[in-house]
């Protein structure tokens, strides 16, 4: 992906303000009770202490990363899911992102990769099997697996179940209406809500649980020559499939769940959800595989995200609030140089950040995906010249930017 060096978008004074208060909100983390914490919730706070130690913050408290990833890896439950956002595969995605900025030079973390063979396990004997009972998506199924997969790379073992995620996704597409293979979700991987909308299944039109998030993790297996035929042959396919869907409607392009005789469309912003998340990945698609009109006509559908009345949302989470919001557009901004991205990003930024203008440790909400590690990662990442690699998890950069953002 063509990519400029990662810079902070707020600057000066609004600069100071968001660095001030990210400082008390990490300071309100960092005194929490480990007794309090879960193990994911310990790993998502040494990935934000991780991050935040080259940002010279200034907070009181005494945080020691090694303990707590000590602490986190013993109060792994075997039970939890293999899933990438709160289960098993996001615990190993977080110890090898954590081991990779380790052998990086960005922090200076103990080696804990030995500690993934037994996940690693885990993972391969369900991808030896000859069909894919779970999702197939980025949040707990095959994306998500394969996304931890490509975090693994180079190793011999991370390239042939790579293989095997694009085995089970090609086995699980199906055909449309319109002769088109794509991944249709059951109703037993819907919630319990999507169900009553979506009684028999359906198409669903999210980054997190849908399809754009397969096509832009076809992307990369494309990129790193995973079965690049198959793995090109599907993503063609359903974007294609994804193109066809385009239904304007009060300002926005792509409905959210396409189910017989239902189109669910939803109009706001944000990463899991709507044109914005749905946009960034299929114009990261096209950078990636090279496809230009596709990044021309996606860079416009992300132009008219920007020109809508920015939303004045009271969720502040990466998933679906304002930060997530400020993130993507920082990520487009930082591909496209375009300074109406930098401008709304600014805004959601400052948004998210009045949120914790008055917090307090007991205001504490734990995650990554719509807690307050998450939240705070992101703010970071507008007062940082740091490259937010964390955002590999979401499907928001890759390895090449990655290397890219290392080398300045
Ligand atoms: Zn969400």
């Amino acid at each position: 992906m063509e990519e400029t060096r990662w810079t902070s978008v707020l600057t000066d004074g609004p600069g100071e303000t968001v660095r001030s208060i990210v400082a008390r909100v990490m300071n309100a983390i960092a005194i929490t009770p480990y007794a309090q914490l879960d193990s994911l919730a310990l790993l998502h706070q040494v990935l934000l202490f991780t991050y935040a130690a080259r940002e010279h913050l200034s907070f009181s408290a005494n945080v020691d990363v090694n303990s707590r990833l000590s602490l986190a890896l013993e109060a792994v439950s075997a039970d939890l899911p293999l899933f990438l956002h709160g289960g098993l595969v996001e615990v190993a995605w977080i110890v090898e992102h954590l081991d990779r900025m380790s052998r990086d030079g960005i922090s200076g973390l103990a080696e804990e990769a030995n500690y993934l063979a037994a996940i690693d396990e885990l993972i391969f004997a369900e991808l030896d099997k000859d069909v894919w009972q779970g999702h197939y998506d980025l949040i707990s199924g095959l994306v998500g697996i394969g996304v931890y997969l490509l975090e693994r790379l180079p190793r011999p073992s991370a390239r042939r179940y790579l293989e095997r995620v694009i085995y089970h996704l090609d086995r699980s597409a199906t055909a449309t209406e319109d002769e088109i293979r794509v991944w249709r979700t059951s109703p037993a991987h819907m919630s319990s809500s999507e169900r009553m909308l979506c009684p028999v299944g359906g198409y669903n039109l999210g980054v997190a649980h849908g399809i754009p998030g397969v096509i832009r993790f076809l992307s990369e297996c494309v990129a790193n020559s995973i079965r690049p035929t198959k793995s090109r042959a599907l993503l063609d396919e359903a974007v294609k499939w994804v193109l066809m869907q385009v239904d304007p409607f009060d300002g926005s392009n792509f409905p959210c769940w396409i189910t017989p005789g239902r189109v669910i469309k939803r109009t706001r912003l944000g990463w899991c959800y709507g044109d914005l998340g749905t946009a960034a990945s299929l114009f990261q698609t096209a950078e990636i595989i090279g496809n230009s009109p596709l990044k021309m006509s996606m860079l416009d559908v992300l132009r008219r995200c920007a020109e809508r009345v920015p939303q004045r949302t009271t969720n502040v989470g990466i998933c679906h609030g304002c930060l997530g919001v400020a993130h993507v557009f920082n990520r487009i901004y930082h591909s496209c140089g375009e300074v109406v991205f930098r401008t709304r990003a600014i805004e959601y930024y400052l948004h998210g950040a009045s949120a914790f203008m008055s917090f307090g440790s007991a205001d504490h909400k734990w995650g990554f995906l719509e807690g307050n590690c998450g939240s705070v990662l992101a703010l970071l990442a507008g007062i940082s010249s740091i490259e937010p690699a964390w955002d590999r998890s979401l499907l928001l950069s890759d390895n090449v930017s990655f290397a890219i953002g290392l080398s300045h």
